[in-house]
């Protein structure tokens, strides 16, 4: 017998996490618009990075201090120009770890750098749906920011 799924309580972790983001980006009065970001949620704390360099924030540290555990050490990245340390969804891998906690239990969404929701980029789309609960995606391909490389 397979592993049973059950979709109401799915449904309704999604329709929590939609609800806590929608608060939270509420609250951060859009302090990451313009860059891509992320948001997870375990049904009790929430997470929210966003890509590229934050001042005050220690991505780079946490990058060489989890270099061999991180999720991505071992793949081939789609999208040349960018790390996969440098996406969102990275920043988010490292503070939950950082916190002792698992992302495994986390359900993880991509922003678009307008505050939507939208699916995670070809690097992280080769390790986010392995590595968090669930993913939240709303829309079928990645929107990258209108500053980027066509097709980055
Ligand atoms: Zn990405």
């Amino acid at each position: 017998m397979g592993k049973q799924r059950n979709w109401k309580r799915e449904h309704q972790e999604m329709r929590q996490f939609r609800s806590e983001a929608r608060q939270y980006l509420y609250q951060c009065k859009g302090e990451y618009l313009g860059k891509m970001m992320a948001f997870a949620f375990d049904g009790k704390q929430a997470v929210f990075e966003a890509s590229g360099y934050i001042p005050g924030k220690n991505y780079q540290e946490y990058a060489r201090e989890f270099a061999t555990e991180a999720p991505w050490r071992s793949l081939i990245r789609k999208n040349l120009t960018r790390q996969f340390c440098d996406c969102a969804e990275a920043h988010v891998w490292f503070e939950i770890v950082a916190r002792g906690k698992n992302p495994n239990n986390y359900i993880i969404g991509a922003l678009n750098e307008r505050g939507n929701f939208a699916s995670p980029c070809q690097n992280c789309a080769l390790w986010v749906d392995s590595t968090f609960k669930a993913v939240y995606r709303t829309t079928p391909a990645y929107e990258g920011r209108t500053k980027q490389v066509p097709g980055a």
